[in-house]
């Protein structure tokens, strides 16, 4: 734990490089925020990025999106849903399927963007990361949430299943869903039982592997947060290393496990176009990879920091404009990705 002098001391040390150096300026306002975001909960350490972050974090795109002949709210590529077509069940008896207990935060009974069809959204306790633009601090507790039994759980989508057909199922999402692997493992058979597919959005992080073999035999899908490309910006956006992610990704391949990428767009922090280019040769060599998800930031989380009483770590960044959005989408289909998008 930080206290306050030492959190003090820190923020002024990072605020005297920050002055010294200002073709530094990103970096070492990025490790102060990283600092500020781990503070309550953990010992900040001051994370520096390789030389270079920041460089071409504010380097402008101009190509034009669209040709003059393209209609502007058009585009081939453009999904606005997810095309992948995923197994079909019977619906069976389900008094096979033990009955356990998860932490749940919250559900919704109809989602139409957290992958194929209509989807009922359950999101799970806990994460062990600590990214800097979450909207959701308050499931970072494992031990909160409300204790919930996957017999009641599954009654409840039993209850709305002829509207989640035909091709829609059930996503678990948190949090980091793969960290109650029992639990979401038990959900997903019952919903294999009543017919429907099964969506784990996660980051594949800080969890055991063998968190993997409990729950991916059951995965029809996965919506795979990478979070950045780079090693040092993932380090530094998260607080975890990057090489877990790259292992799930693995693990997907060899299990042929179709994923769509979710990607969050930052400005000044994810938006690099050489960064773009390294996700994009790295996405087009996974062989169950199916689209892009782009995400562009924004601010409905931040009240939640403040309820939490814990410093916005991304205080002053403005979410990306629609042209910087477009460029990106277009810089994905140029190498034949579909994008998702809801901007
Ligand atoms: S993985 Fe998700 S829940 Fe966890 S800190 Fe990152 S954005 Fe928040």
């Amino acid at each position: 734990m930080l206290n306050p002098f030492s959190s003090c001391l820190l923020n002024i040390m990072t605020r005297v490089i920050v002055d010294s150096c200002s073709a530094s300026l990103p970096a070492a306002n990025f490790a102060l925020q990283r600092c500020r975001a781990r503070a309550p909960s953990s010992v900040a350490r001051l994370r520096t990025p390789a030389a270079g972050w920041g460089m071409t974090l504010r380097r402008t795109l101009v190509a034009p999106a669209h040709s003059a002949s393209e209609p502007e709210h058009r585009h081939p590529h453009l999904e606005s849903r997810y095309a992948v077509e995923l197994p079909h069940y019977e619906p069976r008896d389900n008094s096979d399927i033990p009955e356990v207990f998860g932490n749940v935060h919250s559900t919704e009974s109809f989602s139409a963007v957290d992958g194929p069809g209509v989807r009922f959204l359950v999101f799970v306790q806990g994460c062990a990361m600590r990214c800097l633009f979450c909207s959701n601090p308050d499931t970072w507790n494992l031990k909160g949430g409300t204790r919930t039994s996957s017999k009641e759980l599954a009654q409840e989508i039993r209850r709305v299943r002829n509207y989640l057909r035909p091709r829609g199922g059930i996503t678990i999402s948190g949090g980091e869903a793969l960290l109650q692997p029992h639990f979401v493992a038990t959900m997903f058979q019952e919903t294999h039982a009543m017919g429907l597919n099964t969506c784990v959005d996660t980051t594949g992080q800080g969890t055991k592997h063998g968190n993997w073999d409990v729950v991916l035999p059951h995965t029809d899908l996965v919506l795979f947060c990478i979070k950045h490309m780079d090693p040092l910006k993932y380090e530094a956006l998260t607080g975890m290393k990057q090489r877990g992610a790259l292992k799930f990704a693995d693990e997907l391949a060899a299990r042929k496990i179709p994923f769509y990428l979710r990607y969050v767009y930052i400005p000044g922090y994810t938006d690099a176009p050489k960064d773009i280019d390294k996700l994009i040769a790295w996405a087009k060599k996974q062989p169950t990879f199916q689209g892009i998800e782009l995400l562009p930031y924004h601010v409905l989380g931040r009240n939640k920091w403040e309820v939490m009483q814990i410093p916005y770590p991304l205080d002053g960044v403005s979410t990306p404009s629609h042209e910087a959005v477009r460029n990106v989408i277009k810089a994905f289909n140029d190498a034949d990705i579909s994008v998702i998008c809801a901007n």
